[in-house]
C-alpha cells in the first residue's frame, strides 16, 4: 500500500472511532480468519449485578463484602454495591489474597473466609453441597461464587452481566463474512455457553486461567490470522500475540497499550467496520 492510501485509511478509521496504530495492523486485518473475544466487558457490558443470594442473606453479604473490599474484579464491585444497598457494613480483614481466576480469601474474625468459584472450593478441599443450585443458576447465564467461612460453605452469590445491545449484530456480521467467532473466558463453561447462545458465538473456551489466554490464541493461529478483542489487564498478552489486537476504549490502560486497534465507542460492530476499511484501503492500491 502507498503511504498516502494508508494515511487515508487510518484517517477514515479515526473518524469512525477506530484508532489504528499503524498501517501493518490495517493490512493484517484483511487476512483474519478467526475473531476471538474476551467475555466480560467485551461481549458483555462489564457491569455485573447480583441477582440471587443463597443462604442467610445478611451474613453471606457481610462476609463477601468484607473480603471483596480490596479486590478490583467486576464481581467484587457487584457484591459491594449490593451490600451497600442492603446497608451492610464491611468488617476489617487480615491477610487479604487475590487468587487469580478463582477468587479471594482473607482472615475475618479470626476465621478463614473466601469468596470464589469451584476451582477455589477444590483448592480449599470443600465438598460442593450446593451443586444443583449452582448448575441451575449457571444455565441462566449467571456467574456463581461461593462464600466460605471456617470449614463450611455459608452461601452462594449469583451475578449476571448482560451482553451489549450490539454484540449479536456484530457477531452475525462477522459470521456473514465467513469468519469463525470464539469466546475465551475465565468464567464457567455453562455460563459462557449461555452467553454465547445469546449472542450467536460459534465456539466457547471457558475456565481459562488469565495466564493461558495467549496460548489459546496461538492455537487458533494454526488456521490463519487471528484477531483478539479484549479489555482487561489479563487480556494484554493475548492482544499482543494476536495478529490483530483490538482493545476496547473502555478497557484498562494496559489493554489499550497492547492493542494495535482501539475501538473508542466500545461497539463490537466496529470490528467488522475495521475489516471493511482494511479491504477498501488495500484494494484501492496496486
Ligand atoms: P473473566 O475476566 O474472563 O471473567 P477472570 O479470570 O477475571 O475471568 O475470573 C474468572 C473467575 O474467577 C470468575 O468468573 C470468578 O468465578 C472467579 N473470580 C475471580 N476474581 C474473583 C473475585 N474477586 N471474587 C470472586 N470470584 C472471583
Ligand atoms: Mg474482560
Amino acid at each position: 500500500a502507498t503511504p498516502t492510501a494508508l494515511m487515508v485509511g487510518t484517517g477514515r478509521g479515526a473518524k469512525m472511532g477506530i484508532l489504528i496504530k499503524n498501517g501493518e495492523v490495517l493490512e493484517a486485518v484483511n487476512d483474519v480468519k478467526t475473531v476471538v473475544f474476551d467475555k466480560t466487558g467485551t461481549i458483555t457490558v462489564g457491569k455485573p449485578q447480583v441477582t440471587d443470594i443463597v443462604g442467610d442473606e445478611a451474613q453471606v453479604l457481610q462476609i463477601a463484602a468484607s473480603l471483596e473490599v480490596s479486590s478490583e474484579h467486576p464481581l467484587a464491585a457487584a457484591i459491594l454495591t449490593r451490600a451497600k444497598t442492603a446497608q451492610i457494613t464491611a468488617k476489617a480483614v487480615d491477610n487479604f489474597q487475590a487468587i487469580e481466576g478463582k477468587g479471594v480469601s482473607a482472615i475475618i474474625d479470626g476465621k478463614t473466609g473466601f469468596v470464589g468459584n469451584n476451582k477455589l472450593l477444590t483448592d480449599f478441599k470443600f465438598d460442593n453441597v450446593l451443586v444443583q443450585q449452582e448448575i441451575k443458576l449457571q444455565n441462566e447465564a449467571k456467574t456463581v461464587v461461593f462464600v466460605g467461612l471456617d470449614d463450611r460453605i455459608i452461601g452462594m452469590i449469583a451475578v449476571q452481566d448482560v451482553p451489549k445491545a450490539t454484540s449479536s449484530e456484530a457477531i452475525a456480521n462477522l459470521k456473514a463474512r465467513g469468519l469463525k467467532t470464539v469466546m475465551l473466558t475465565g468464567d464457567n463453561q455453562r455460563v459462557a455457553q449461555a452467553v454465547a447462545a445469546q449472542v450467536g458465538i460459534d465456539e466457547v473456551i471457558a475456565d481459562v486461567l488469565p495466564g493461558d489466554k495467549a496460548e489459546q490464541v496461538q492455537a487458533f493461529q494454526k488456521n490463519g490470522k487471528v484477531a483478539f478483542v479484549g479489555d482487561g489487564i489479563n487480556d494484554a498478552p493475548a492482544l499482543t500475540i494476536a495478529d490483530v489486537g483490538i482493545a476496547m476504549g473502555s478497557g484498562t490502560d494496559i489493554a489499550i497499550d497492547a492493542g494495535g486497534i482501539v475501538l473508542v465507542k466500545n461497539d463490537l460492530r466496529d470490528v467488522d467496520k475495521a475489516l471493511a476499511l482494511s479491504r477498501k484501503t488495500f484494494n484501492r492500491i496496486k
